[in-house]
């Protein structure tokens, strides 16, 4: 589970954010931010990268979860979204991978 105690309500803990994987809210700190280039998902893990950001949570299977859904057109909000094939978040995979071990 991805809950957090440590989130109030009034979100006076700090920003909270949906997670496009499994779509439950956390806090921002919780989350890696995304950012696509050219169809390539990108880990903005200093949160520095320009243009519109999806949230998702440090998390394979929530990664997994995105990808299933093919959530990434929506999420990034790219004009032609009926072309939800060719993405590649293999970047964020291995950034999660890296992280768990
Ligand atoms: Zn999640």
């Amino acid at each position: 589970m991805c809950r957090s105690d440590r989130v109030a309500e009034d979100g006076s803990d700090g920003p909270v954010r949906t997670c496009v994987g499994c779509r439950s809210r956390a806090a921002k700190a919780e989350l890696v931010r995304l950012v696509a280039q050219n169809r390539m998902v990108m880990p903005d893990v200093r949160g520095v990268l320009p243009g519109r950001g999806a949230h998702l949570h440090r998390d394979r299977r929530c990664l997994e979860l995105a990808e299933r859904r093919r959530v990434w057109p929506r999420a990034f909000r790219v004009p032609n979204d009926k072309d939800t094939f060719g993405w590649d978040a293999s970047r964020v995979g291995a950034l999660l991978a890296e992280e768990s071990t």
